[in-house]
């Protein structure tokens, strides 16, 4: 499989990001969940103006699960899902928002919800996981695709099996060193859970969290 690179400022980006924008790691999760947020948002959009789809509310939500001897965090979210050149072009290119073009292309205007416009927010995933898995299937999409990266080498795209329309985002967390314990406690429930109530305690669709138990 080839590997894409990322433009040369991207990568630059990359390391800057990863190393100075956020102040804390932990900001990651609201990065994620804001974006799932929005994704079902367009979902929500979609249906205002597309007959053929149904916005049931309670079908909507965004799903953390932790699987602590892979060291894997998932979020899960039944939003509208990115097509294989929409992984390629949102999450290929940094400072690239989908969000920003989306209400561009449907002229929202105030009072909308969806929160990205900077395309930046998906790389806070690289300060706290050594690889990121995006499997996703788009509206109305017959195919599914998974985007891997480990970070500012660039990135790889297959075809893969995914029956729900909507994304599912894979972070194996760094290891935590003797001069750098950071990273296990976002392998812990109950720390996420405070994460979650402390930044994305206004997002308006549930957020499910599965425990797994050894
Ligand atoms: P922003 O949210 O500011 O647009 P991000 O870097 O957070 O920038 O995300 C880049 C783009 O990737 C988003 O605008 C969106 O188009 C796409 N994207 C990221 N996460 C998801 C997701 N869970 N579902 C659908 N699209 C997503
Ligand atoms: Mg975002």
């Amino acid at each position: 499989m080839a590997k894409q690179q990322f433009e040369a400022e991207s990568k630059r980006l990359l390391d800057m990001m990863i190393n100075s924008i956020y102040s804390k790691r932990e900001v990651f999760v609201r990065e994620l969940i804001s974006n799932a947020s929005d994704a079902i948002d367009k979902m929500y959009y979609r249906a205002l103006t597309d007959d053929s789809i149904t916005f049931n509310q309670s079908d909507y939500y965004i799903r953390l699960s932790v699987d602590k001897e892979k060291r894997q965090l998932t979020l899960t979210d039944t939003g509208i899902g990115m097509t294989k050149e929409e992984l390629e072009s949102n999450l290929g290119v940094i400072a690239k928002s989908g969000s920003l073009a989306f209400k561009k292309e449907n002229e929202l205007k105030d009072g909308h919800d969806i929160i990205g416009q900077f395309g930046v927010g998906f790389y806070a995933a690289f300060m706290v996981a050594d690889q990121v898995t995006v499997k996703s299937k788009a509206l109305g999409e017959e195919q599914a695709f998974q985007w891997f990266s480990e970070g500012a080498e660039g990135f790889t795209i297959e075809l893969v099996e995914k029956d729900d329309v909507g994304t599912e985002i894979t972070l194996t967390i760094k290891q935590s060193t003797d001069e750098d314990d950071d990273f296990d406690q976002f392998l812990d429930e109950n720390t996420l859970q405070t994460i979650v109530k402390k930044y994305s305690d206004f997002i308006r669709y549930p957020i499910k969290m599965e425990v797994t138990t050894e």
